[in-house]
């Protein structure tokens, strides 16, 4: 059997695991994200401990990353705000101790490349998998292909009507203040309201705002990418009756003018929660490895 590592890099944790997919996976390991130097530190020495050596390692990472295989930063955590991480050669590090295939993305589109493999997205080729939790990131894989473009989507720091009156809360992104992600991320609703966002109540109001904010987000999606499905994950994502509200307000934005059944009759279908739960990011890094090695 060939086994793959994956690493899931968060900005407060890393995960490692070596397997070949969802039904086997050999060892697992998570820990804070500290400096570059100890975390990279960490993982290496999870891979070299295991039994059998990895045929190739996947890395989906928090960022803003360069993912130009041409460019001499290829390969770079670029200029994150997290102290201490920018400009940071993340494949380097490994490159130096692992003599395999790397595969590099960012950690939304590892986790669509794994919803795509094993989970909500097997069959389509173009779709959309977001999450909503101590940030907000969108992966897309259009037409078979994760799209990268020019440095690869940031889905969160997209702007949205926002009613100063309705809700005077100014936002919480500290580039843009009130864009998606400053106005709908776990940290911005504990901002909004005053407490965490898995404390708020089921009939609390922040529900029906967070849903007003992801659906205006969701309709803009759906007329730009033309995706055949929307997966949703994040911690945020696990409020109480969130995905019916987003489905409701999404199907109302679109107002009829995407004529298609997912959208129209099928929408409980059309935008779901993860196939592989919180294991999209860790599992899609082995997809990303299984992609590089070339299988
Ligand atoms: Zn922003």
């Amino acid at each position: 059997m060939t086994l793959f590592g994956g690493i899931e890099a968060g900005g407060t944790k890393f995960v490692c695991a070596v397997g070949s997919g969802p039904e086997d996976i050999r060892g697992e390991i998570r820990f804070p994200t500290t400096t570059p130097e100890e975390t990279f530190g960490r993982a290496i020495e999870f891979f070299k401990d295991q039994p059998e050596p990895v045929s190739a390692i996947g890395v989906g990472t928090f960022g803003p990353v360069d993912l130009n295989p041409k460019s001499p930063k290829f390969g770079y955590i670029t200029m994150t705000p997290k102290p201490g991480w920018a400009n940071t050669d993340f494949v380097g590090a490994l490159r130096r101790v692992f003599d395999v295939p790397i595969g590099f993305d960012t950690d939304v589109n590892a986790a669509a490349l794994g919803e795509h493999r094993w989970g909500a997205a097997q069959g389509l080729d173009t779709f959309l998998y977001l999450t909503i939790g101590t940030g907000i990131g969108g992966g897309a894989m259009v037409e078979g292909n994760l799209l990268h473009g020019l440095i690869h989507p940031e889905m969160g720091h997209c702007y949205l009507p926002h009613d100063r009156k309705g809700d005077p809360y100014s936002g919480s992104c500290p580039y843009h203040g009130d864009c998606f992600e400053g106005l709908a991320c776990g940290p911005a609703m504990e901002g909004r309201w005053g407490q965490r966002a898995e404390t708020l109540p089921a009939d609390h109001p922040a529900w029906e705002l967070e849903a007003e904010y992801i659906s205006l987000a969701l309709s803009c999606y759906v007329t730009i990418l033309s995706p055949q499905r929307i997966i949703l994950g994040g911690g945020v994502m696990e409020g109480p009756g969130l995905f019916p509200l987003v489905r409701e307000k999404t199907q109302q934005k679109l107002n009829g003018y995407v004529q298609v059944p997912e959208i129209l009759d099928k929408i409980a279908a059309y935008i779901v929660p993860p196939g592989l739960g919180n294991k999209s990011g860790v599992l899609g890094a082995i997809a990303l490895a299984r992609q590089a090695y070339g299988g």
